[in-house]
């Protein structure tokens, strides 16, 4: 075995592989690029290497400083994760003529399978049933037109050397096929550096089934079953399971061995993965009439290989450590087998609201479910390369982590997806998280009735979603706002009695508005205080209004309880860049707090803060509720640091009620007082 590796990846996958070299006593060589110099990846290995710029081209992508750093740091092999240099035969190539164990299959092996249209070719020979279509070197637009006749519409013509799911275009009639054809070759030549196309028949609701398989340099091959990728979005896969819902048995065998037969037909060594299109020509119901055909191989690991681990109990990494040291596959096709069932789900940062528009900016929250390891094998798995206070940069994929769970049935690793992305919570980027646990609740994914289109399919439920709904949004904000004005002693919960500020009874019933904008709408709310010390909150005006008493309090770990409208509630709240941000179990949302005053004429008013700029003592409020004050007259003095602060109006209005008293203690950003503007 290896004493030292390089890993040239980066994110999720580069810390994937650290992860097994460490269990295996093997050391490790990162590299990085600019952007990358405090990344996870930098730190889960013992070395790293600085490679240049943030931009692939001047760092991931840069073999020879690759290779370089690995005989530097004296590394005996190189991992090329997925992505990147992962699939190309030039860099396999140099690898081996530095003396360099490249840990994937031999570049023939990479070359042959390159090219869309000449693996065809090969497992046409290889007697491998393939999509009806064509995949011919001839490159006429006359021939081309005829062939797509001949094969029928809907076709689809894709870029032979694509991949990630770009340069493919479905043509629904003939009098379509030019103009199509032309502009996938613009984007083929722009993308991939080739124009070269081929022509398919296009599958009509089709489910996306690949088959892992495994070989060494003895001549000994394996499939490690079938994983179902068919929730896609724009041609790339969402969600991935294994095994394949209502896999006939002897379907897998045959897909199982089709694939081997692919992966023999090019000498391939280590992970491969076989991507079949299934047609169901007898419907969702009728797995047995299943058909599969051929579509790519793709040489590498891949993003989803976690599901296969956990149904086979292998790590796939150790796998490919070991066929690159030369040894022997560790088990023969009768040893493997498939236990219970699991699921992936790419967490991306993207707006699948505005068509899955990738999304940049920091993890400000950046909190994963309670229950997971990282890397193993357990019900709930979290793959990721990236923490708290880190940066989604424009350089990388958009793919944050990876949530992995597994259970003894489909239904059982469903539920544990929902709740496990229920506890995912990310703030400060863009992120498909609710938009996941929609795809989970629809009747589709429930029922597996899979295909590629399923997303479309379900389209009214899954896009403009709005999980928790304005009278419970507005509640938490609130809840949210008027705790953090209250010591920490007083916040215990419904449960424990409700917490109270002692002023309130000393002033009675009063009012407070809040003001919000939900869903780019305005919305004003009503919090009374009641004499009892109770408190009732109105949402909304006139008809459609919400109203009831309203409960809040706070457990030890920062949550927030309540009980309003009906429903009880624990929620975490987040108030960053001004909006708050919402978690509940069933869902997440985000409300923004509009500040009157703020937006109340002159929003120039200087050092007008009402709430306390650090920890300390108010020691004298200069007015009282029901007075008139004008911009920059004192409110309140506040002691801190052993100095006074004045606070002062930052605008014209009336003094409506004092939060707090003379000599009390406030925290930092405490609201000292509410005032309502002029208007
Ligand atoms: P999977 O490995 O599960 O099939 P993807 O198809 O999304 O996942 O590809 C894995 C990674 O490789 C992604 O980061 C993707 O962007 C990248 N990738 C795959 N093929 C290409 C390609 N031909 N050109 C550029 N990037 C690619
Ligand atoms: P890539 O290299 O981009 O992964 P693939 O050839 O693997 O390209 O196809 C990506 C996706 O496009 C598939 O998972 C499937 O959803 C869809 N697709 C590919 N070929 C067909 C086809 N012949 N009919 C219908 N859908 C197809
Ligand atoms: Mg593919």
């Amino acid at each position: 075995m290896f004493k030292k590796i390089l890993i040239a990846n980066r994110g999720e996958i580069a810390c994937r592989v650290a992860a097994t070299a460490r269990r295996l006593a093997i050391r490790t060589v990162a590299v990085y690029s600019d952007a990358d110099a405090h990344a996870n990846h930098v730190r889960a290995c013992d070395e790293s290497v600085h490679l240049g710029g943030s931009a692939p081209k001047d760092s991931y992508l840069r073999w020879e400083k690759i290779i370089a750093a690995a005989k530097a740091t004296g590394a005996q092999a190189v991992h090329p994760g997925y992505g990147f240099l992962s699939e190309n035969e030039d860099f396999a190539k140099a690898c081996a003529e530095a003396g360099l164990v490249f840990i994937g299959p031999p570049a023939e092996a990479i070359l042959a399978m390159g090219l869309k249209a000449e693996s065809k070719r090969l497992m046409e020979k290889a007697g491998v049933p393939l999509v009806p279509g064509y995949h011919g070197a001839e490159q006429g637009a006359q021939l081309l037109q005829r062939e797509a006749d001949r094969i029928g519409y809907p076709a689809l013509i894709k870029a032979s050397a694509g991949g990630g799911g770009k340069g493919m275009r479905i043509v629904e009639k003939s009098e379509d096929f030019a103009a199509a054809l032309a502009s996938c070759q613009r984007e083929a030549i722009n993308s991939f550096g080739s124009d070269a196309v081929l022509i398919e028949k296009y599958v009509q609701r089709p489910r996306h089934i690949e088959i892992q398989v495994f070989g060494d340099t003895h001549g000994n091959y394996v499939y490690l079953f079938e994983r179902d990728c068919s929730v896609q979005r724009r041609h790339q896969k969402v969600l991935e399971e294994a095994p394949a819902p209502g896999m006939p048995e002897a379907m897998r065998r045959q897909m199982g061995e089709a694939a081997v037969n692919a992966a023999r037909a090019v000498n391939y060594v280590g992970a491969g993965t076989v991507e079949f299109i299934v047609e169901q020509t007898g419907g969702y119901d009728q797995p047995e009439a299943m058909k599969f055909y051929f579509m790519e191989m793709n040489t590498r690991l891949q993003v989803e290989h976690p599901v296969t681990e956990a149904i086979t109990g292998l790590d796939l990494v150790e796998w490919q450590l070991r066929v690159a040291a030369g040894e022997p596959l560790p088990l023969a096709q009768e040893q493997l087998q498939i236990h219970g069932h699991a699921i992936e789900a790419r967490i991306c940062a993207e707006n699948p609201d505005n068509n899955f528009l990738p999304a940049t900016g920091t993890l400000q929250v950046y909190r994963k479910p309670a229950q997971h390891s990282a890397f193993e094998r357990s019900p709930v798995r979290v793959d990721d390369g990236v923490r708290q206070g880190g940066e989604i940069s424009p350089f990388y994929d958009s793919m944050i982590a990876k949530l992995i769970v597994h259970g003894a049935t489909r239904a059982e690793a469903l539920a544990r997806l929902d709740a496990a992305l229920a506890e995912v919570h990310i703030v400060g980027v863009q992120t498909n998280v609710q938009f996941l646990r929609g795809v989970l609740a629809t009747e589709s994914f429930a029922q597996a009735r899979l295909d590629t289109a399923l997303i479309e399919r379900e389209r009214a439920v899954l896009f403009d979603r709005e999980p928790l709904g304005l009278p419970l949004a507005v509640a938490a904000a609130v809840t949210q706002q008027i705790l953090g004005e209250w010591p920490q002693s007083q916040r215990s919960g419904p449960a424990t009695g409700f917490a109270r500020r002692d002023g309130w009874r000393a002033l009675g019933t009063y009012s407070r508005p809040f003001a919000f904008e939900f869903h780019g709408e305005p919305v004003n709310a009503l919090l009374r205080y009641e004499g009892d010390g109770g408190l009732h909150l109105t949402v909304g005006e006139g008809d459609a209004a919400v109203a009831g008493p309203l409960a809040v309090g706070q457990f030890p770990d920062g949550r927030i309880e309540l009980a309003f409208n009906g429903g009880r509630h624990a929620l975490n709240v987040y108030l960053l860049q001004e909006q708050a941000h919402v978690f509940a179990p069933q869902g997440a949302t985000r409300i923004t707090p509009v500040d009157r005053l703020a937006h109340a004429g002159d929003t120039q008013a200087e050092g007008g803060r009402l709430t306390a700029p650090m920890p300390g003592k108010v020691v004298s409020f200069a007015v009282k509720a029901g007075d008139s004050v004008t911009k920059g007259q004192p409110l309140a003095v506040m002691e801190a640091m052993k100095m006074e602060h004045t606070i002062a109006a930052p605008a014209d209005g009336t003094v409506q009620e004092l939060l707090y008293a003379p000599g009390d203690q406030v925290t930092e950003g405490a609201e000292l007082l509410r005032l309502a503007a002029a208007q």
